[in-house]
């Protein structure tokens, strides 16, 4: 494996010591909305089609506050290329994906991550599956560490065991480690150990963040994460979706609309969630009371847009670039109170 250089890996820890991170996901979504991704099975073959969306995105992210610049690397692994038929890109979607990212992480002073997640191959039954996984997970860090990450984000693992895979090869790269576990409708992990305990071993192993991302909306995700906290002594990551899940659908896959509903698949899950996307102010409570929870790293997931990042970090108490344009409704035709606005309009505001 390529040693990895050394410039600006502390970063992500020095940060953290100072105050809480921010890192804006849910590149997937966002770029399927914008039509150039597919949704199903959600390869990132938009970073060699479209690398100017990618940009883009990445630039609305930082714009919006983020910290961090996640290279777009989120199954584009060998098996996830296997099934769309497309091994052969396998390197060049990876280091694409990294330059890309690398070039907005230089531009805007921002740290850079590389990206693993869950393999879909892992299967705690079958030794071989375990080869596998570790084998795409070491041919995806080592691109990484090759180009230059600040340190690498495994998330959406199911399994802790997965995710110790993961974090293993990470530390062997000798790059700081993100470590994110997705929590289907029962609150633990595949193989059944507590959250608490599946985060304090991997912290114990060296993680440097451990948490919970994807899968679970604020209102799901908040109340899991006290334990978490309570467990470890590294700083907790909390990246939920940006849906409202509810204790009786509390993932985004087990949200179910009206009866009436066009659907599909019969579910809204992945492509008509729109009626349950959080409000940016959503967004803000749930930062607020998360980072009184003890969370120290912070993030959204699937189906973010740069507003819910935004409100994001200025719950956070910061003011991104893109907070200048944050709302200002004094100033409005209708709902205003500014001196100058037509009373004719403002005694209307109730007709409308
Ligand atoms: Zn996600």
């Amino acid at each position: 494996m390529t040693a990895p250089v050394s410039s600006g890996r502390s970063g992500l820890l020095e940060r953290l010591e100072a105050g809480p991170v921010l890192c804006a996901e849910g590149y997937l979504f966002e770029l399927e909305r914008r039509g150039y991704l597919q949704a199903g099975p959600f390869v990132p073959e938009v970073v060699l089609e479209h690398p100017e969306q990618v940009i883009a995105l990445h630039r609305d992210f930082v714009r919006a506050g983020s910290d961090v610049v996640e290279a777009l690397t989120y199954y584009a692994h060998r098996e996830k290329l296997r099934v769309v038929g497309k091994d052969d890109l396998l390197e060049s979607i990876n280091r694409q994906a990294l330059r890309i990212a690398r070039d907005v992480a230089q531009e805007a002073g921002a740290l850079l991550a590389g990206n693993i997640c869950n393999s879909n191959v892992y299967d705690p039954e079958n030794p071989d599956t375990h080869t596998r996984t570790r084998g795409m997970f070491e041919e995806q860090v080592a691109w990484a560490a090759d180009e230059d990450v600040d340190f690498v984000i495994g998330e959406t693992f199911r399994y802790a065991e997965e995710a110790r895979i993961a974090l293993g090869v990470i530390r062997e790269a000798g790059l700081p480690a993100v470590i994110t576990l997705a929590v289907g409708q029962t609150p633990k992990t595949r193989e059944g150990w507590s959250l608490a305990d599946a985060c304090r071993r991997l912290a114990d192993e060296g993680a440097d963040v451990v948490g919970l991302n994807c899968i679970r909306g604020p209102a799901t995700m908040l109340p899991l994460l006290p334990d978490i906290v309570a467990a470890v002594d590294v700083p907790v990551a909390a990246l939920p979706v940006p849906y409202r899940t509810m204790p009786e659908q509390p993932t985004f896959q087990s949200l179910r609309d009206h009866a009436d509903a066009p659907l599909p698949e019969g579910r809204p899950f992945p492509t008509a969630l729109d009626p349950f996307t959080c409000s940016r102010y959503e967004v803000g409570e749930f930062t607020v009371a998360a980072q009184a929870a003890g969370v120290r790293y912070f993030g959204l997931c699937c189906g973010a847009a740069p507003h819910h990042v935004r409100s994001m970090a200025e719950a956070l108490g910061r003011s991104p670039e893109s907070s200048r344009y944050s709302d200002d409704m004094s100033r409005h035709a209708f709902f205003g109170t500014a001196p100058g606005l037509a009373t004719h309009n403002r005694e209307y505001r109730e007709q409308l």
